[in-house]
């Protein structure tokens, strides 16, 4: 057994020093770095991983500083990307960490590259469009991939979820979880919208509006998506399929739905890069500046 430093003493009380080698040898991606993925970076920098790869290619907003953990007031805007703040929140935490921020879009070789690479991945996207590519790219590369997402859908109701998906057993898709009309419009042309949108009478923009965000919900999903990570690279205990946060009632429930069994995902392109020619995505370049 590796001696451990005593940083890591009270976490080896838990799950034992074999289980912090464990996470002393998983590299992690977090894509998307915001209000979901900087709170989730500090308790994998904690933890003690091997290390964080960080995906963002945006820049902190003065509308982020209600819930970016580790930016500072004195962080200018313009000109503080997302993945540079994330990037000092690991090394001033834990330099034991190795950091790699990829100041790129998710739809970028540099980022795919880095998710096949990976021995977890963990997506903190505020949209179903990224986070449906992200499932495909991480069934067809066979990475465990944790879905984190915040959900204020309407006035009094806030909660969120997290989604764990590993070897196959369940995935955003057959778990009904993600929105198939913003997926497509997410991945269609600026023509192709514009069009869509003069046909149903949509007003430019109506359908991209962003919603509440505080800092409190994020922490208890981040908190949560980091629990389900721990337990399942530590052995702790089989990391739950998902697990909805209804802030609301002040309820955790673990759902028993079964996926379906026919996910094109799960069960038809899972390990087969190539056949689900997932790189297809790096071809959109409209793909590349898209935000909504
Ligand atoms: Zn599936």
């Amino acid at each position: 057994m590796t001696d451990m430093p005593d940083r890591y003493h009270r976490n080896i009380l838990l799950f034992g020093a074999d289980g912090q080698q464990k996470l002393r040898s998983t590299a992690v991606v977090v894509a998307g770095t915001g209000g979901l993925g900087s709170p989730l970076i500090q308790h994998l920098a904690l933890l003690g991983v091997k290390r964080i790869t960080s995906i963002d290619d945006e820049e902190l907003d003065d509308t982020n500083r209600n819930r970016f953990v580790g930016a500072r007031h004195t962080d200018p805007i313009p000109g503080s990307a997302k993945v540079i703040i994330a990037n000092r929140l690991i090394r001033e935490t834990n330099p034991d960490v190795e950091s790699v921020p990829l100041e790129c879009s998710l739809v970028s070789e540099r980022a795919f590259a880095a998710i096949r690479e990976a021995n977890w991945v963990l997506g903190c996207f505020d949209h179903d469009g990224p986070r449906a590519i992200l499932n495909e790219l991480c069934a067809a590369y066979e990475r465990p991939y944790i879905d984190l997402a915040s959900d204020v859908p309407e006035p009094g109701i806030y909660g969120g979820r997290v989604c764990v998906s590993v070897g196959g057993q369940g995935c955003l898709d057959c778990l009904g979880l993600l929105d198939r009309k913003m997926v497509r419009r997410y991945i269609e042309t600026d023509e192709s919208r514009n069009r869509e949108d003069a046909i149903y009478g949509i007003a430019a923009g109506a359908l991209d509006v962003k919603g509440p965000s505080v800092s409190p919900l994020n922490g208890v999903i981040a908190g949560l998506a980091a629990l389900e990570f721990m337990v399942a690279v530590t052995g702790l205990r089989a990391p739950k399929r998902l697990q909805t946060y209804r802030g609301w009632e002040s309820k955790v429930v673990v759902s028993l739905d079964e996926p379906r069994t026919d996910c094109l995902v799960c069960k038809g392109i899972r390990g087969r890069p190539e056949e689900a020619d997932v790189e297809r995505y790096l071809k959109l370049s409209h793909l590349l500046k898209r935000r909504n």
